[in-house]
């Protein structure tokens, strides 16, 4: 089954169960009796302090979760919060330990009646990694919402409070049920798999390039334009345990005059996979591709990406995947591709089903 066909399938279904609101019939922050939302904070900017509220210069995690509760009280007239430290970190440091924690944790939580949703605080640099990830292994169909910020806690115009008032509005909102693993920031809601960085300084970093928003936020009302592509959470087959090791795969990027020595060193150095960042439709030099085809022979699963931000790698297009053992990303980029192998990796090493993963996830 084509992607294309299984993405509609997908959003049809979704569109199915879950009423689509126009922002006028958008639910208003909720009065009454409130859901309870736990928020899991891993550090980032949003957890960030500088010594001065206009300089550049700043260093990640330095606010708990309780702080960041008690700095946007309107929040809490939204849901019932309560917070737990899962790291402190920026998140150019996220590890497999954080990343295992932080499933089997969620998964703990989202088991739990009393719980509706989870926000996770978390740096803007990994965010799209964490979020692709826990779309692969969360099992629950309740809303898992990941924020950020690109200024720190302490900055003038600071972006992190309205950016978790939005989190919590989402991660309570019963529209937000079955659309997979979201991230809210900026006034913008997207899907863990299309989301990506794309600027190292301004507050409107996030895109969703190839498949767009799954929806708009203003003041904690949402405004909902689809449901997730691909399968994710309870339709994803892959699953973690805190005792779950990821295999290594490493992301080579190419360039004009490539060899391949990076190539055949990171097998060297026990990847089991190899992503290419690709030039244009995920192209490598006639040396890289020799070495890449020779690590796929030996059974190391090699992707084919590629460094442009919009478009598909497709399959065969100038490179013969067929003859040469090989898996194009479609529309993973590099980093997601990373984290699907990685996760993939764990049930198989043969490229046709990674093909077909790549295909549906
Ligand atoms: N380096 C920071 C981090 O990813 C950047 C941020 O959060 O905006 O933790």
């Amino acid at each position: 089954m084509s992607r294309r066909y299984v993405s509609s399938l997908v959003l049809t279904v979704s569109l199915a169960v879950t009423a689509i609101p126009t922002r006028a019939a958008a639910q208003a922050p909720a009065t009454g009796s409130l859901p309870n939302v736990v928020v899991l904070a891993t550090g980032g900017t949003i957890a960030g302090a500088a010594a001065s509220d206009v300089q550049a210069g700043y260093t990640s995690g330095q606010v708990g979760v309780e702080q960041l509760l008690a700095a946007v009280p309107q929040a809490k007239k939204l849901a019932n919060l309560r917070g737990e430290q899962i790291s402190n970190i920026g998140s150019q440091d996220m590890n497999d330990e954080v990343w295992m924690k932080l499933a089997t944790r969620l998964n703990e939580l989202l088991a739990m009646p009393d719980v509706a949703g989870v926000v996770i605080t978390h740096g803007t640099d990994t965010i799209e990694e964490t979020a692709y990830f826990l779309n692969l292994v969360v099992k629950s169909r309740k809303p898992v919402v990941l924020t950020a910020a690109m200024r720190p806690s302490t900055a003038l115009s600071a972006d992190g409070p309205l950016n978790f008032y939005n989190a919590v509005a989402v991660a309570a909102n019963k529209d937000a049920v079955g659309r997979g693993v979201l991230v809210v920031v900026n006034d913008w809601i997207h899907g863990a798999s299309s989301l990506t960085k794309t600027s190292t300084t301004a507050v409107q970093t996030f895109l969703s390039p190839v498949r767009g928003l799954i929806g708009t936020i203003a003041y904690g009302v949402p405004e909902w334009y689809r449901g997730p592509v691909g399968k994710n959470t309870m339709s994803s087959e892959f699953s973690v345990s805190k005792s779950t090791v990821l295999p290594r795969v490493d992301i080579i990027m190419a360039n004009e005059n490539m060899d391949g020595a990076l190539i055949n060193a990171a097998a060297a150095a026990g990847a089991k996979g190899i992503v290419i960042a690709g030039v244009g439709n995920g192209n490598m030099t006639k040396s890289a591709l020799d070495a890449l085809a020779a690590q796929a022979k030996k059974g190391v699963v090699c992707v084919r990406a590629s460094r442009v931000v919009t478009g598909q790698v497709g399959r065969n297009v100038e490179v013969d995947d067929d003859k040469m053992g090989f898996v194009a990303s479609l529309d993973h980029n590099p980093q997601k591709a990373r984290v699907l192998l990685r996760v993939a990796l764990t049930k198989t090493s043969d490229p046709k089903t990674i093909q077909r993963y790549f295909d549906e996830y």
